[in-house]
């Protein structure tokens, strides 16, 4: 029987790469699925504007019934030393990153915690835990999603609410398809399966926190599998 039977799901930034790749396992697994992005979704949504997360979240809520589990896919990311970058650079960087977490998260928990389940799978980075160069902006959005899960789940874990992350190592989607030649073949010698992950490699991770038993246990958790890297 497919895991997710019954589940309603919203993917936000699930237009592209692991967001994409989540939604259609979780469809495959009989999820009805809303695909929420900033661009050609169904569901149309800026993760940066608070009306606009309202408003994409009460057409979910309207169109599944409830939101079952909330996956925070929507991101960025540009290179830029810090001791060049703009503040716009660093503050766009944040607001997409790390304060859109926040807003899905605030807009679409409530309802979790009244019914009194949910499930919460807020996609950070690995970057997020080691750092990177010419990244500063955005591991430091994402070591902020890592606490943010955390703290999160401490509050409504006792409602039956369980909010988790997946820190991926480099996966080959459109995002790093902007990245100099010079940094992913650094990155991929640094590998230790020699290669980026995929979308396809992320989701099960995804599958499994969504899902139950498999899920049930884990509160707060930064899962780094399927990444092709080494949790530090
Ligand atoms: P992607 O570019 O394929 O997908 C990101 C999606 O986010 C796009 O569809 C984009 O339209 C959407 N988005 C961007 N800004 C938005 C906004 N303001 N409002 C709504 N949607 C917005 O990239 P991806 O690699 O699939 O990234 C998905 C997530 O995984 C991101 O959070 C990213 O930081 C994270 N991640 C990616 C990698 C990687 O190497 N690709 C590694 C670790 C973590």
């Amino acid at each position: 029987m497919p895991v997710l039977d019954n589940r309603t799901a919203l993917v936000v930034g699930g237009g592209s790469g692991i967001g994409r790749a989540i939604a259609e396992s979780f469809a495959r697994e009989g999820a009805r699925v809303a695909v929420a992005d900033r661009a050609g979704a169904a569901v149309p949504l800026d993760v940066t504007d608070e009306d606009s997360v309202r408003a994409a979240v009460d057409q979910v809520t309207r169109e599944l019934g409830r939101i079952d589990v909330l996956v925070n896919s929507a991101g960025i990311l540009t290179e830029a030393p810090l001791v060049e970058m703009d503040a716009a650079t660093w503050a766009e960087t944040i607001s997409v990153d790390l304060t859109g977490v926040f807003l899905c998260c605030r807009h679409v928990v409530p309802g979790m915690v009244e019914r009194g389940f949910g499930r919460v799978i807020n996609i950070a980075s690995q970057l997020g835990i080691k750092g990177g160069r010419s990244l500063a902006h955005y591991a430091a959005a994402k070591a902020g999603v890592i606490g943010l899960t955390k703290s999160l789940a401490l509050e409504v874990a006792e409602h039956g609410v369980l909010v988790n992350a997946i820190a991926p190592g480099p996966v080959e989607t459109p995002m790093v398809a902007g990245i100099t030649d010079e940094w992913k073949a650094a990155k991929r010698a640094e590998l230790p399966l020699g290669r980026f992950g995929t979308p396809e490699e992320v989701a099960p991770t995804a599958v499994l926190l969504a899902s139950e038993p498999g899920g049930n246990l884990f509160v707060g958790q930064t899962l780094g599998p399927n990444s092709g890297d080494v949790m530090p």
